[in-house]
């Protein structure tokens, strides 16, 4: 299966996958549950603290993927739901004020607390958000009490920072003046400092970053804010921006050269930069994107590669590895289809590509050894037994720790592709 691949800097020439029919399945999944953004988040928001009202299960997920050194002061913990809580033998509000109160008074360095939300506690109809309104009127203004869920009911890992950013939206952005520009998503500080600078260049002034790195230092948002998505999977985040009046900025997601060229072009249309000051600001840094991908180029091209869902990335890095590096998509599968915040991606998709939303994982597997690809894109759960059987995998959780928006990142990113293919050829020459 050899699909032309397109020239780099290259605009989509038809209407791509926006049309196609989507095979939707409906079956077992393989996915992580949302508490696994409180491992991203709790690094971003550096005076937030992620109160997990769950299981020990939760604990253990949460503990295992943050990976806390015990000598640490970690900013998340579990307050365990145990068998009294569960029989109804003690009143589990009175135990989580009393957990909340001992937390804030050994821990003055917080100033937002979020409780969230488990499966457990949604089993038991725990009512976190009161608790967090109760707690917020107590501990105000020093601390602010958001809740969110990170339940793995239903929804995928994603969806936990999804929640989050909803929250502090709905409950948390402060009502000075509201900022022309919003970045949506965690973006690594490093990335957000790249597109600090970029925006800056371009003349586009006050911008916001939601999260923000301190909580007291979130945008304010109005009618007269316009919004870029930096993730895909903010669908419940979007719709509470809309709620207060911002606009989206339609976009594809600054991934790779031309995405990220793309995603800044359609805020410096909105705001009216000139394109010759366009092209000042982002020439040299696409042209170092260029560069940094020709040298996977070579690993990449021509490879074919398929996609479990997972992350709700699957779209956006299926286009950059199809358009920008030359690799042939299989199948893309996505938990869920946002057709309107996806509508750019689809377009530069190939005409013909098999996308796939929800999963029955028995049967998508059935597919995926068929196929026999180069290169699968998967979860920690199914990464194992297919290497196993001899494919090459990518876990699709590493694409939501590691930065790889904006120009500096794109070579790192074709790298996080490129790297099983070199190990397996090396292997293979062993
Ligand atoms: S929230 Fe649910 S899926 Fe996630 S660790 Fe707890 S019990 Fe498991």
């Amino acid at each position: 299966m050899n699909l032309p691949f397109r020239v780099p800097g290259a605009e989509p020439t038809g209407k791509g996958c926006v049309d196609q029919p989507v095979l939707k399945e409906r079956g077992q999944r393989e996915v992580f549950c949302g508490l696994t953004g409180i491992v991203w988040l709790h690094r971003k928001i550096q005076n937030a603290f992620f109160l997990v009202v769950g299981s020990r299960t939760c604990a253990h997920l949460i503990q295992s993927a943050a990976g806390v050194m015990i000598f640490a002061e970690p900013r998340f913990a579990t307050a365990i739901i145990d068998e009294r809580d569960l029989a109804g033998l003690a009143d589990i509000d009175d135990e989580l004020d009393r957990v909340v109160n001992r937390l804030l008074d050994r821990r003055p360095d917080i100033e937002m607390l979020f409780l969230v939300g488990s499966c457990p506690s949604e089993v038991i109809k725990l009512d976190l958000k009161r608790a967090a309104q109760r707690l917020s009127k107590l501990h105000l203004p020093r601390v602010r009490v958001l809740n969110y869920s990170g339940s793995g009911i239903e929804t995928t890992f994603t969806q936990g920072e999804d929640a989050c950013l909803a929250a502090l939206v709905a409950d948390a952005l402060p009502d000075t003046k509201p900022a022309s520009l919003v970045v949506v998503g965690a973006l690594s500080d490093v990335v957000e400092d790249q597109f600090n600078r970029l925006f800056s260049a371009m003349g586009i002034e006050n911008v916001g970053f939601l999260p923000a790195r301190k909580a007291g230092a979130m945008p304010a948002v109005g009618p007269d804010t316009r919004y870029l998505l930096a993730q895909p999977f903010l669908n419940d985040t979007a719709r509470a921006l809309d709620e207060l009046g911002a606009k989206h900025i339609p976009a594809p997601f600054p991934l790779g050269a031309n995405g990220t060229t793309a995603w800044l072009k359609a805020a410096a249309d909105v705001f009216n930069v000139p394109s010759e000051r366009f092209a000042t600001a982002t020439d040299a840094g696409h042209k170092r994107a260029e560069k940094a991908l020709t040298a996977h180029r070579e690993t990449l091209a021509g490879k074919s590669i398929f996609f479990f869902p997972d992350s709700q990335l699957e779209l956006p890095l299926a286009r950059f590895l199809y358009e920008e590096l030359g690799m042939n998509l299989v199948e893309v599968g996505t938990p869920y289809l946002h057709r309107q915040h996806l509508h750019q991606e689809l377009e530069r998709l190939p005409a013909g590509t098999v996308l796939s939303e929800g999963q029955d994982v028995d049967r998508q597997l059935d597919r995926c050894r068929d196929a026999k690809p180069d290169l699968i894109v998967c979860g920690l759960g199914l990464a194992n037994p297919l290497e196993a059987e001899g494919f090459s995998t990518k876990w699709s959780i590493e694409l939501v720790f590691t930065p790889i928006q904006g120009y500096d990142q794109a070579g790192d990113l074709a790298g996080l592709f490129a790297r099983p293919l070199n190990r397996q050829a090396r292997l293979g020459g062993l």
